[in-house]
C-alpha cells in the first residue's frame, strides 16, 4: 500500500545497513517513504540496502554517520538538508544499537560507555535536530528501537537495560511535549529477534522461555514499526509495543 507518495516525504532509519534496521527501512519503502538509509561501518551493506529501495521504486540516499558522534550526526544531517531544501523528514526511527554483554562486576568502562553512547545519546543526537524541523511542520512520526531488556532488565546487560530503559523514559516524555505539534512518539521492544546481534546466542537454549518456541523476523518487527507511522495508529503516542513472541 503506498500510503505516503509525496516525492519529498523522507524515513530517516539509523542502523539500516543490516538487521532490523534493513528490514525496517525496505517496510516503510514499501509504504511509499523515500529512505535516508544510516549506517557507520557497513557500507557496501549500505549501498544493497539502496539498491533494494531503488527497486521498489522509491528515492533512497545514504547518510553516515556514527549516532554516538554529536558533532558528526548534527552536521551530516544538517548538511544533506541543506542539500535537498524540498525534502522533509517525516518519520524517524531510531534503531541503531550495540549490545555488549557482561556481569557489572566485570564490565569494562568502554563496554558501558559505548552502549549507552550508542543507544541513548545516539537517540538525542539524531532526534534533536529532526525534531525542530518537525514541530516547524506540525508533522512528524517517531518511532524508538527498544528492548524487552529495557522492561524487564536482563541479567549481563545492566549498560543495555539502562540504555534502552532510559529512551523508553525519553519516548514518554516527549511524546506529551509534541503531541499538540502533531507529532507521535512510540516504542517497538523486541525480544529475541535474528540478526547478527543475536547470532552468538543459542537458539535452542534461548526458544525453551519464549511461549512461541522461535526468534522473531526482522520483518515482524518492521511490520509494528509501519503500523505505528500509518494512520492507524493516530491517537497512538507515547507507547511501547512488545514483539517478543509472548517472553
Ligand atoms: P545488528 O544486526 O547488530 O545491526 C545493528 C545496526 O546498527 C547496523 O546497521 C549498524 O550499522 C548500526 N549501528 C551500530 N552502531 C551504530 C552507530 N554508532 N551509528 C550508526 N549506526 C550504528 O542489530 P539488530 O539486531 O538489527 O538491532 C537493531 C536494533 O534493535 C538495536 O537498537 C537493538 O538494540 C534492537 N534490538 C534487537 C534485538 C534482537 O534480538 N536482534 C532485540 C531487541 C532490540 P553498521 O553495520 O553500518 O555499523
Amino acid at each position: 500500500m503506498d500510503r505516503e507518495s509525496s516525492a519529498n516525504s523522507y524515513a530517516l532509519v539509523t542502523g539500516a545497513s543490516r538487521g532490523l534496521g534493513k528490514a525496517i527501512a525496505l517496510r516503510l519503502a514499501k509504504d511509499g517513504y523515500n529512505i535516508l538509509v544510516n549506517y557507520n561501518s557497513s557500507k557496501e551493506k549500505a549501498e544493497e540496502v539502496i539498491h533494494q529501495i531503488q527497486q521498489l521504486g522509491k528515492q533512497a540516499d545514504l547518510i553516515q554517520f556514527d549516532v554516538s558522534n554529536r558533532k558528526e550526526t548534527r552536521d551530516r544531517i544538517a548538511h544533506w538538508t541543506q542539500s535537498n531544501p524540498n525534502a522533509q523528514i517525516n518519520v524517524l526511527v531510531n534503531n541503531a544499537g550495540i549490545r555488549k554483554d557482561n556481569l557489572m562486576v566485570w564490565m569494562k568502562d568502554e563496554e558501558w560507555d559505548s552502549v549507552i553512547d550508542t543507544s541513548l545519546d545516539g537517540f538525542y543526537n539524531v532526534t534533536k535536530p529532526v525534531l525542530e524541523e518537525m514541530i516547524k511542520r506540525k508533522k512528524g512520526k517517531i518511532v524508538n528501537v527498544v528492548s524487552l531488556s529495557g522492561i524487564k532488565g536482563l541479567p549481563g546487560q545492566s549498560n543495555y537495560s539502562a540504555a534502552k530503559s532510559a529512551v523508553i523514559g525519553a519516548t514518554k516524555a516527549l511524546s506529551q511535549e509534541v503531541a499538540r505539534r502533531k507529532i507521535t512518539v512510540n516504542a517497538v521492544a523486541p525480544g529475541f529477534i535474528e540478526s547478527d546481534m543475536t547470532e552468538d546466542l543459542s537458539q535452542k537454549e534461548f526458544t525453551s522461555m519464549i511461549p512461541m518456541r522461535r526468534f522473531g523476523t526482522p520483518e515482524e518487527v518492521a511490520g509494528v514499526v509501519s503500523f505505528l507511522i500509518s494512520e492507524n495508529a493516530s491517537y497512538i503516542t507515547g507507547e511501547v509495543i512488545t514483539v517478543s513472541g509472548g517472553l
